[in-house]
């Protein structure tokens, strides 16, 4: 860490402000913002050090600067010159202002425009009234603390009132019904100490394919439970001290059967905890959802569903094949290459017909019954292919061909990560040409 990140209290200390122009008045600017009782003067002499608790140049003589600095740090008063790192005892970090909520980004001098980019992107995700939020926790504050002694039962009810409805009617200024809901929530609460189960995509794994609800969720989570396919990306994401627990599944290798895996979230969720349910892609597309869904359910669990970037769009994007296409393909199959009691149980004639994609999940292992099954069916082998491959991440390839080829092509090939076939006339390298 380059610099120790610290918030001063400067409320009705003297702030002195040196030197004449816009960078000096945007200081000015803050420091008042913050309480202080401003001193301006254009240029340094030593008696403009009596009594302030922190000063700023910037606009002044490099002498007076410099002297300004010195007389500074001789005396240990907090001193920043503008652009002038050598001559300051601490920096001025880029500010997100949500007064109360106040956020400070540095990049401990290294580039000061990446840490405005930071900024700019922490602002696109706050909603601009989020002070609003943090002045009601104030407001209830004690009461939160008399009614949930315990700290875990009080961050999870905190979290919960800081981002649901309640902070929205506190961020739409509807403060009266705001608190009211949230005395509301308060008393349930105290009752009731009930969890939740969150199934949540993360997508095909690469980080910042999380959508942003994901991501929130993540940052909440008493406790996430993940499988195979969830990368480190996301799970690095997520609150520090959330409680990690994996439960396997890959296609052989099944660590937790499906039915202790909802045994296990509807079991967290009644000790009262916030579950995360994080699985690759989308929970819902041969994610198994549905039956982690229909247990909470059974169980009176509460349970939502976030959807994620699916394999078979994330892998289309990566490879460059439009899933649909104007002049051929007016449907898509989602279906899966993996068997069932040693076969694979799909409707091939169905597949098989024309004007289609197919993006097969799981299917690499099982390319040649694929193959036969589709051309038996009366697919040509000639039909264009590809595979996808860590779609999605920044280490996707792709494997084109034929539906022939392909399965010649594809043991030399795969590289052992999650990879997706993609059958049908968007597979060939000339569509995209052809349309233009
Ligand atoms: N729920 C997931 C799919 C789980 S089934 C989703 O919506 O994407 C697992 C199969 O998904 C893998 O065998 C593979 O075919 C496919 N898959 C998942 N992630 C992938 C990726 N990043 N690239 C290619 N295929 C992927």
């Amino acid at each position: 860490m380059q610099h120790f990140p610290a918030f001063l209290d400067l409320k009705g200390r003297t702030a002195l402000v040196l030197g004449k122009g816009e960078a000096a008045d945007i200081k000015a600017g803050l420091l008042a913002r913050a309480g202080a009782a401003l001193r301006r003067a254009p240029g340094f002499s030593p008696d403009l050090l009596e009594g302030i608790g922190i000063a700023i140049g910037a606009g002044a003589a490099d002498a007076d600067l410099q002297a300004l600095s010195a007389a500074c740090m001789a005396r240990g008063v907090p001193v920043n010159i503008v652009d002038r790192p050598a001559l300051c005892s601490f920096v001025m970090p880029a500010i997100v202002d949500r007064d109360p909520v106040t956020i400070g980004i540095s990049t401990g001098g290294a580039a000061p425009v990446l840490a405005r980019l930071v900024r700019a992107r922490i602002e696109a995700v706050l909603p601009p009234a989020l002070g609003r939020i943090a002045a009601m926790a104030e407001r209830f504050k004690a009461r939160v603390r008399a009614a949930l002694p315990d700290v875990a039962a009080r961050r999870r009810f905190l979290d919960s009132v800081l981002t649901g409805p309640v902070a929205d009617l506190a961020v739409a200024g509807r403060e009266a019904e705001a608190d009211s809901g949230f005395a509301v929530a308060l008393n349930a609460a105290e009752t009731r100490p009930a969890g939740i189960v969150h199934l949540v995509g993360a997508g095909p794994g690469a980080a910042d394919l999380l959508t942003l609800r994901a991501l929130r969720l993540l940052g909440e989570a008493d406790v996430i439970v993940h499988d195979r396919l969830v990368g480190e990306a996301a799970l690095d994401l997520a609150r520090r001290d959330a409680e990690r627990i994996y439960v396997g599944k890959s296609r052989a290798n099944h660590c937790l059967p499906q039915g202790e895996i909802s045994a296990l979230l509807v079991r967290l969720a009644r000790e009262g905890k916030r579950v995360v349910r994080l699985k690759g892609g989308d929970p819902f597309i041969f994610g198994r959802g549905g039956e982690e869904l229909e247990a909470c359910r059974a169980a009176g669990i509460a349970c939502e569903v976030v959807p994620g970037v699916t394999a078979a769009t994330a892998c289309a994007a990566s490879a460059g094949i439009p899933l649909t296409h104007r002049n051929h393909v007016r449907s898509v199959t989602l279906a899966t290459g993996h068997t069932r009691e040693g076969r694979i149980d799909l409707d091939f004639a169905a597949l098989a017909r024309p004007g289609q994609t197919l993006a097969i999940y799981m299917g690499v292992t099982t390319l040649r019954p694929l193959r036969d099954g589709l051309v038996a069916a009366g697919l040509s082998p000639a039909t264009p292919a590809a595979l996808v491959e860590a779609g999605g991440t920044d280490h996707a390839r792709t494997l084109r061909g034929t539906l022939d080829s392909l399965v010649d092509d594809a043991p030399r090939w795969h590289g052992g990560e999650a990879a997706l076939l993609i059958v049908g006339e968007v597979a060939a390298e000339s569509v995209l040409a052809r349309a233009a």
